[in-house]
């Protein structure tokens, strides 16, 4: 650091050397003053941009948002922030941006404001750039799930073909004795059944289509945990699931997802139960300031803590093999609770049991 001993600067003489476009207003509004960069910038003499003078250089487009962020926070004596387009010297429009503040005496007298004013060109560009291509990936998102939804719409009717002949001819070559066509038609009509289950997942996955339609009440999530209890109650019964909660809270949201979301947790934490124990299940909601903060609890076999982000996604599945399933159970609670602002996570160990967390806005 140098040293500002016999430093002569005066402070006109520091404000025309900052690297920013300073200007002052008197208490009646009035520009009084535009330091050495705004006057370079604009290719303008002091004379021409004092007064009103400086408006010539805003685009007309803009001008009158411009004047109306000075006009709302003059009258209220607050700090501002605007951006617009201003003409430079090369008659080029580019985007700066200007914070004003209020100027007081010691006494508390409004002197009026002062102002400084980069140029954001470059970063605006590439904010517009950033924007459209969130744009284009949105619309190319769309575009997928609306093909997903066409296609696996289709595909349920040939499939549903082959399963009914597939299951005739089971039946023929039951007649006949044929044992080893029983078997291998066996085989066919499994691999029928869990394509089905993928496509109905499918299907349900891409019908969350943004826009789609969904019915947002207010609704009591005990109700909730019942229904989706109600749907889970036959793998319950045959494992003997002691599924418990805490009183739950009411939120806002679409009945059917909500209870989607509670019934793909629970089906989950049934179905990855330990061999030999009873699976035991709780669910809670924590109140979290602006939100509440729901945790799904089981005993079950757990997973590696790697994977804790990675099982929310599309067809990602950790246990395959013996445990049935089409990997989109958790991909689609993910995408219901991002739809109303919320997060959803879990914390688990092997062997260890997991917790499922989701969060959702208070009602
Ligand atoms: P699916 O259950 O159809 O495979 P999900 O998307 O619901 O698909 O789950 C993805 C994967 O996350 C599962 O395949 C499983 O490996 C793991 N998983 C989900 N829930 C649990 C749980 N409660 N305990 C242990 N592993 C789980």
């Amino acid at each position: 650091m140098t040293s500002l001993r016999g430093d002569r600067t005066t402070p006109s003489a520091l404000v025309d050397a900052a690297p920013v476009m300073i200007w002052s207003a008197s208490a009646g509004r009035v520009c009084t003053y535009f330091n050495r960069p705004w006057l370079d910038y604009r290719g303008r003499m002091l004379q021409e941009e004092i007064g009103s003078g400086w408006t010539q250089g805003v685009h007309p487009d803009d001008l009158r948002r411009c004047l109306e962020a000075y006009d709302a926070n003059f009258q209220q004596r607050r700090s501002f922030q605007v951006d617009y387009r201003l003409r430079r010297h090369d008659a080029a429009y580019r985007w700066v941006l200007e914070y004003g503040a209020p100027r007081f005496t010691e006494h508390g007298r409004f002197m009026g404001y002062v102002g400084a004013c980069v140029d954001i060109q470059d970063r605006k560009i590439a904010e517009q750039a950033l924007e459209a291509s969130v744009t284009e990936l949105r619309r190319h998102k769309e575009e997928l799930m609306e093909f997903a939804y066409g296609a696996s719409h289709d595909l349920q009717e040939p499939l549903r073909t082959v399963a009914s002949y597939a299951h005739l001819l089971a039946r023929r070559c039951d007649h006949q004795n044929d044992r080893e066509m029983v078997e291998f038609l066996g085989f066919i009509l499994s691999g029928i059944k869990r394509m089905q289950a993928l496509i109905k997942e499918l299907l349900n996955y891409s019908s969350l289509l943004e826009g789609s339609s969904t019915q947002i009440t207010d609704l009591d999530c005990n109700a909730i945990f019942e229904e989706a209890m109600f749907a889970c109650q036959a793998a319950a019964q045959e494992t003997e699931a002691v599924i418990t909660h805490d009183s739950l809270p009411m939120v806002r949201a679409d009945r059917a997802q909500l209870v989607q979301v509670l019934q793909n947790l629970l089906s989950n934490a049934i179905k990855y139960r330990k061999p030999l124990e009873r699976p035991r299940i709780h669910v809670s909601a924590a109140n979290e300031g602006e939100e509440w903060v729901f945790q799904v609890a089981d005993n079950g076999i757990g997973f590696e803590t790697q994977y804790a982000e990675r099982i929310f996604g599309l067809f990602k599945r950790l246990h395959g093999g013996e445990y049935g399933g089409s990997g989109l159970g958790l991909g689609i609670c993910k995408k219901i609770i991002e739809r109303y602002g919320g997060r959803i996570w879990a914390n688990s160990q092997p062997g260890c049991g997991s917790q499922f967390f989701f969060s959702l806005p208070k009602a």
